[in-house]
């Protein structure tokens, strides 16, 4: 008989809990990708890096094994496969706990029962599941402090044991148009960085910030100019690297307030997992009811220049930047643009949070959705809406030299220190001194920020009383 490992956003060999399972109880084993055209994005350095890491992990497999790549609707796809492999009757997969991946998995599990093809399925993604921490009334926690509480004492699976043997897998290709349409799909998009993705690149990236940047993480990670987190997002979100493996590679370091908070960074991801799982609406509403009544101005001008990066205000400029070139952002300047498109401009959270979806290449709905509606306000235990960033101030605090905003706006870099962070007050002379032309160079403010403070936190009173 053959059983099936479907892989998803779990692209790796090693400690691999539903491949493990697989290879140690089949005969037969066909390795399968599905791509499923309902989910792609138009534009989207997220695809890009996503199908960047796909083709290096078919690269890594077919090394002396085989990935198929089916191509469709996943009901198709698996029809397709049982016409094909008739003696296919067990599939494995590492499950989704939320978002689309959840409702694709229960929809297709009731094919495979229909079709009489038994499930294994597998929690892998997070060091605590969703549903595995609760409050002692057995509901899901809404305040982050009370669930860390918990979560730092319960105890962390271990690596799962995944030795890979290439005899039982299937390698011939069974499905050469599928695979076809996969390649002619990548061929357009641009050259990704092969040294930085894969499994391999993701163990030697985890391994280099441990010793070389762990001990500084504490008072570092706020500064985006020192580069000093540890850049896994991109690889936890495609799972190249398992999150068991960085547990265990994070015990071996000395302890430290720094690697307390490292800790905590990680329990972030499995709390707004739970969150997401626990409010599936959670992408389309806001969910404090209070706040769903918002009168946002949605000013589509000012939605184009925050997304190019053309407000006015360095940091926030310098942060789109960041993103639209190399698809990751810093978390400070994440909440300081998240910040800044709903109460600078009053602009609704969810255009952000898809912005983000189509760009970011460590894109996790759950920790996306999580961080827009923390920003906005609007989620649970978010920052509260009339604590306001102000753009300029968080600036001189997290970037006080400018050095961040210099290397993402080469039309700054000339000007000073006391007036990196707000060139709009530059005089004719400074203008002609530094070679800048306000308005045509670089723009004026978009908003007056004192002023959009008074408006959001005006809006944000109104919902109250509408709702
Ligand atoms: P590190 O500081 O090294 O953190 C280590 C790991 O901890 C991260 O890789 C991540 O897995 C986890 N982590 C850290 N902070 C958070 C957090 N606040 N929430 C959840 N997990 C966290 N993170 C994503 O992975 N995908 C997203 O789509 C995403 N969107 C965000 C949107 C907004 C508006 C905000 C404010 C935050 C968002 N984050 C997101 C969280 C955070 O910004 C990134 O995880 C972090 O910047 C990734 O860089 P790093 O791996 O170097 O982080």
């Amino acid at each position: 008989v053959t059983s099936i490992m479907w892989f998803r956003r779990d692209l790796r060999l090693e400690d691999n809990t539903a491949l493990s399972h697989a290879l140690k109880d089949s005969e037969k084993l066909l390795l399968l990708f599905q791509v499923n055209p309902e989910q792609f994005l138009t534009e989207s350095l997220n695809q890009q890096a996503f199908f960047a890491s796909l083709t290096a992990f078919q690269q890594n497999v077919n090394r002396n094994a085989h990935l198929q790549i089916l191509y469709g609707n996943p009901q198709e796809s698996f029809q397709k496969i049982k016409d094909t492999l008739t003696d296919w009757d067990r599939v494995y997969f590492n499950q989704d706990e939320r978002g689309f991946g959840n409702t694709r998995d229960r929809e297709i599990e009731k094919f495979f029962k229909e079709q009489g093809i038994v499930v294994h399925s597998y929690m892998d993604h997070h060091l605590h599941g969703a549903k595995e921490i609760k409050n002692k009334q057995g509901s899901f926690y809404k305040v982050f402090t009370p669930y860390y509480q918990q979560w730092k004492e319960k105890i962390k699976p271990t690596p799962v044991e995944t030795p890979f043997n290439p005899k039982i897998v299937i390698k011939e290709t069974l499905f050469p148009k599928d695979e076809q349409q996969l390649e002619e799909l990548i061929a357009d998009l641009p050259d990704q960085n092969s040294d930085s993705i894969g499994e391999k690149a993701a163990i030697e990236q985890l391994n280099r910030f441990l010793t070389e940047d762990l001990s500084d993480y504490e008072t570092a990670r706020d500064y985006p100019n020192l580069d000093k987190t540890s850049r896994l997002s991109r690889h936890l979100r495609t799972g190249e690297l398992s999150i068991r493996t960085v547990w265990q590679e994070l015990q071996k370091q000395k302890n430290s307030i720094a690697k307390q908070t490292f800790e905590k960074e990680l329990c972030w991801r499995d709390f707004y997992n739970m969150i997401y799982a626990a409010n599936p609406e959670q992408k389309e509403q806001p969910i404090q009811e209070q706040f769903r009544f918002i009168r946002w101005q949605n000013d589509q001008d000012n939605f184009s220049a925050w997304k190019k990066g053309q407000t006015g205000f360095p940091i926030v400029d310098a942060a789109m930047r960041q993103l639209n070139q190399t698809g990751w952002m810093h978390n400070r300047l994440r909440m300081i643009v998240a910040s800044f498109l709903t109460k600078d401009l009053l602009i609704d959270w969810r255009w952000g949070e898809r912005y983000f979806q189509q760009m970011l290449i460590d894109y996790d709905p759950a920790s996306n959705i999580g961080g827009w509606q923390w920003a906005a306000s609007t989620g649970t235990d978010a920052v509260p809406y009339f604590r306001i960033f102000n753009p300029t101030t968080q600036a001189k605090k997290f970037d006080p030299s400018g050095a961040f905003i210099r290397s993402y706006l080469p039309e700054l870099r000339e000007l000073p220190e006391k007036l990196i962070h707000e060139p709009y007050k530059m005089s004719e002379e400074d203008q002609r001194n530094y070679g800048i032309q306000l308005g045509t160079d670089y723009p004026f403010q978009i908003v007056d920020h004192k002023e959009m403070r008074k408006k959001a936190i005006y809006a944000y009173e109104a919902s109250k009383e509408f709702a």
